[in-house]
């Protein structure tokens, strides 16, 4: 789903702040994907893994728009359910740049400012700046250049084990966001 008023605040502010320092370079983002539910963690675990109709068919239960079969067949996560996203604890966001339309561009190549660099990874370096935040494009195995997250020191076995960042739980049951974490 969208929207960061369903991130955990601290990483809400991480998102408005990088978005924020990428405007000083010239350059607009768009928090495409915060907080997931299972069903939509299970949707996009299903890309590359299962048909294009397959994939359609878990986005509509998890009430996502269908995607082309290109899409479809494009690795989109490892994590097979919301226990195992940082997404699922309303941790993790992915962004993506916006052309001078306005409009979502994934060309990983676009110098929309024309500095002479790449654009994506521009606001990708930009991650330093903002303490806490990590970006899914420095990854070793499988880089994802859209996807940035705050771990709090927890890795996903932790998450999984029931330990939460400071002021996690009091978020949970003050804001009520839309999680699906037992
Ligand atoms: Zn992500």
């Amino acid at each position: 789903m969208r929207g960061t008023d369903k991130l955990f605040p601290p990483v809400a502010a991480a998102a408005e702040l990088l978005a924020q320092h990428a405007s000083t370079l010239k350059l607009r983002i768009q928090i495409t994907d915060t907080l997931r539910t299972n069903a939509e963690q299970r949707a996009l675990y299903a890309h590359s893994r299962e048909p294009a109709d397959k994939v359609n068919a878990l986005r509509k239960a998890a009430g996502m728009p269908a995607v082309a079969p290109a899409e479809a067949a494009a690795w989109r996560t490892d994590a097979s359910d919301a226990t195992r996203s940082y997404h699922g604890y309303g941790l993790a966001f992915d962004w993506v740049l916006l052309d001078a339309q306005g409009r979502a561009s994934y060309d990983t190549k676009a110098d929309t400012n024309m500095d002479g660099q790449k654009d994506w990874y521009q606001v990708a370096g930009l991650t330093r700046f903002i303490p806490g935040l990590e970006s899914g494009a420095y990854w070793s195995s499988k880089p994802d250049l859209p996807h940035c997250q705050m771990t709090f020191g927890l890795t996903p076995a932790d998450l999984r084990a029931g330990h939460r960042p400071p002021g996690w739980k009091e978020w949970v049951l003050a804001a009520r966001p839309p999680i699906d974490i037992q």
